[in-house]
């Protein structure tokens, strides 16, 4: 990373997981189940958590959901899930969190919505109690505004200040200043209150892409607590995951965002550890950090007529991912492996050469068969039926012999400096 330009000095603690100060940048996610099921939501959040988040949020809407809290992280630490869990409180958080002391213990950070907290005279008393608990409790609070809910009192105050300047401001522009201000305002009460500046997190989520970019900038500009990034209400499928990865890539690679989450609505059924892979996705392909190894794949071409050599790609994906959590015990360094596929003898060999491992298959015309090289070096030519099958084996020989204890050459592959690929896919 060259071109960073902030760098949060303030940490924030949750547990084991650090958010700010130079560490690495947090991957999050939140269930989508309702958290009165506890069964359900250990389960989400022991799914999410095996994918690879970090930090889990649930939603604390209701007593009947403050009431399983306890309860939810009572099974997790049976099924040996550390994960720290954070509550989500809005309109009720500070009742619940006063009459669910169980609760309010269980969980290792709230997220609190200085816009969903009260209205009028009510507004100070009910955040300044959520303060209060996370105070008692040795809590850390994420202060976390979002565009949809803006405090709209605050709102309101700004564009009246705004009406009266010489020079108004354009309405976005006032609305954008009224997300950063009701972040730094209510932190600014936090700490009033006796909460530290080092159990603060802000987030100001909106769904826009250039107003997240703007919005961050501004609020890490005037402030120094860690910060939260995510583009609230991405969307679906390709077009969520697009904009969030826009809007976060942009910030990222200024310095900005001390944790991440990718808010992705899933397909019906779909997989809610999706955001998960996405979050580390973006955070490998960028450099930041590893947390599988990855494919670089050709995109094929009219030299690839038969399906093989995606079908191909799309296993030995999924079975690098598949294999993570075993081998992220036993091999460290793993992480860090590049295996390539390729379509044809284009790019295939020289692509394979920059890769730890790679192969080439035949495209249209050529012999059918597949040079792999390993660390650069032509090791074998697979054929016949049995290529896919032979060359998972390579990658797990290769695993084992080149990473954890008994690995030997891990360093040096490791830290091997991949060459541009035609795509490289974090698995
Ligand atoms: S490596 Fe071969 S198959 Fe793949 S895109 Fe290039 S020319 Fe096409």
């Amino acid at each position: 990373m060259s071109s960073t330009v902030r760098k949060t000095t303030r940490r924030v603690c949750i547990g084991d997981v650090v958010i700010g100060g130079g560490a690495p940048i947090v991957v999050q996610s939140m269930t989508n189940t309702d958290t009165a099921d506890a069964s359900a939501t250990v389960e989400q959040v022991c799914d999410l958590a095996r994918a690879g988040s970090e930090l889990v949020r649930i939603t604390v809407n209701t007593a009947q959901a403050a009431a399983q809290v306890a309860r939810i992280r009572e099974e997790l630490a049976r099924r040996d899930c550390a994960v720290p869990l954070v509550g989500d409180f809005h309109f009720n958080g500070h009742r619940l969190l006063s009459q669910y002391p169980e609760c309010a213990e269980a969980l290792a950070k709230y997220r609190i919505n200085p816009g969903n907290v009260g209205k009028g005279s009510k507004r100070d008393e009910q955040f300044a109690t959520m303060i209060e608990m996370a105070c008692k409790y040795g809590k850390p609070v994420r202060i976390g505004v979002n565009w949809g809910s803006l405090d709209q009192e605050l709102l309101a105050r700004l564009m009246d200040e705004n009406g009266a300047r010489a020079q108004p401001l354009a309405a976005d522009a006032v609305m954008r200043e009224a997300l950063v201000v009701s972040a730094l305002e209510s932190a600014a009460q936090a700490e009033k209150w006796g909460l530290p500046a080092d159990r603060i997190v802000l987030s100001c989520k909106v769904s826009g892409v250039q107003d997240l970019i703007s919005v961050y900038r501004d609020l890490a500009a005037r402030s120094d607590y860690p910060l939260h990034l995510g583009l609230t209400e991405a969307g679906m499928g390709s077009k969520g995951i697009v904009a969030s990865t826009a809007a976060l890539s942009v910030l990222l690679q200024e310095g900005i965002g001390d944790t991440i989450r990718i808010s992705l609505t899933p397909e019906p059924g779909g997989d809610r550890t999706r955001e998960v892979v996405v979050a580390q996705e973006i955070l490998q392909t960028m450099g930041l950090r590893s947390f599988a190894p990855m494919v670089i794949s050709c995109p094929g071409c009219g030299r690839t007529t038969s399906t093989y050599f995606q079908e191909l790609a799309a296993s030995i994906q999924a079975y690098l991912r598949s294999q993570m959590p075993l081998w992220r015990e036993h091999y460290p360094g793993v992480e860090d492996m590049h295996v390539a596929v390729m379509g044809c003898v284009v790019n295939g060999p020289g692509e394979s050469k920059q890769s730890n491992i790679g192969i080439s298959l035949p495209g249209s015309g050529e012999r059918p068969v597949a040079p792999v090289f390993v660390d650069g070096e032509k090791t074998v030519t697979l054929k016949g039926e049995t290529i896919a099958r032979d060359f998972q084996k390579i990658v797990d020989d290769y695993v084992r012999s080149h990473y954890g204890a008994g690995g030997v050459a891990g360093a040096a592959a490791a830290t091997k400096e991949p060459k541009t690929s035609p795509t490289r896919a974090a698995v």
